[in-house]
């Protein structure tokens, strides 16, 4: 049991039509390991600056997530910027600021190189071949997750490495636009023809649908009322869902059902405060009474 996540560990400024906060914790290996951190103790390969604080790295290490592929270079941390408008599901791309992220050479310490999973987190889709280079065997599951910038910027690159992936989570949007065809359903089954044996389309407040060549699964969102700040749902989502699976050993389809509640379920929690605030004071116990609650939600 072991779960690798090789991700970006930020400074993000968000925007709301509430509030703006300036260079707060976030990236998606950060949201990714301190969800995944609730089933599982997370191994995490990023790079981070000099100016990455303290007390960030102190709220990874309390979750007991293990930072020994964690690099710091001389020069600034990664920076991205969004806004959102009133609908929480669309957001904009400020700008993005590469800073010590644009020369990331993942390293995988010894201990990292029998992992049975490996995430690939919206980093480029050029680093996977030297990620899974470096692994002792193919582990049971590689997964990925992009953000439209690879998308449009290295399709081909993409599509080349999802060739080689198990599980592949991407947006509804994201789905579409790769492709090329509208209907989800459709551009569903056109993805998992390129590679993925599952395919998780997270759809932001109206859940996920998981495909596989044998089921689809839906899964809601938990009904919040207060959407603080979005961000990082999805790395959330997919830190849930892949901690639940590390944490299960078996990998049969009701390991995969209940890993997509699982994210969903932490997923709901990160949106509840500004950036990784909510994790903070998150409990285990809080995560399986919500995860109770979604089944007399969904069951009739
Ligand atoms: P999500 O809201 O789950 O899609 O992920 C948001 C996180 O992705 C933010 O915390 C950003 O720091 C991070 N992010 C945005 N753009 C990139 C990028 N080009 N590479 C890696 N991480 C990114």
């Amino acid at each position: 049991m072991s779960l690798v996540i090789v991700g970006s560990l930020a400074f993000d400024t968000i925007e709301t039509p509430f509030e703006r906060r300036e260079r707060i914790i976030g990236g998606s290996g950060t949201y990714c390991a301190l969800a995944a951190s609730f089933f599982t103790r997370p191994k995490v390969v990023g790079v981070v600056g000099r100016d990455f604080p303290r007390t960030a790295i102190g709220l990874l290490e309390r979750r007991k997530v293990d930072l020994r592929g964690l690099q710091v270079k001389a020069g600034k941390t990664f920076h991205w910027e969004g806004r959102y408008g009133s609908d929480p599901n669309q957001r904009t791309t400020v700008r993005t600021d590469l800073n010590v992220f644009r020369d990331f050479q993942p390293l995988l310490p010894p201990s990292y190189r029998s992992a049975d999973i490996v995430f690939l987190a919206n980093i480029d889709p050029g680093l996977a071949g030297p990620v899974l280079n470096q692994l002792r065997r193919r582990p049971a599951i590689v997964a990925l997750d992009t953000i439209r910038f690879w998308i449009e910027t290295k399709p081909d690159a993409l599509f080349r490495t999802l060739a080689g992936v198990d599980i592949f989570f991407a947006n509804d949007e994201e789905v579409r636009l790769l492709a090329g065809e509208g209907n989800l359903i459709k551009a569903g089954r056109r993805l998992l023809g390129r590679g993925p044996r599952v395919l998780v389309v997270k759809k932001g407040e109206h859940g996920a649908l998981v495909f596989t060549p044998d089921f689809v699964f839906g899964v809601l969102a938990h009904p919040c009322e207060d959407v603080v700040d979005p961000t990082g749902a999805g790395d959330s989502f997919a830190g849930g869902f892949l901690g639940s699976l590390d944490g299960a050993g078996r990998r049969g389809p009701a390991q995969i059902r209940r890993a997509a509640v699982c994210g969903s379920v932490v997923a709901s929690f990160a949106i509840e405060d500004f950036g990784v605030e909510r994790f903070k004071t998150l409990t285990r116990k809080e995560i399986e009474t919500r995860y109770l609650g979604f089944k007399r939600l969904v069951s009739f």
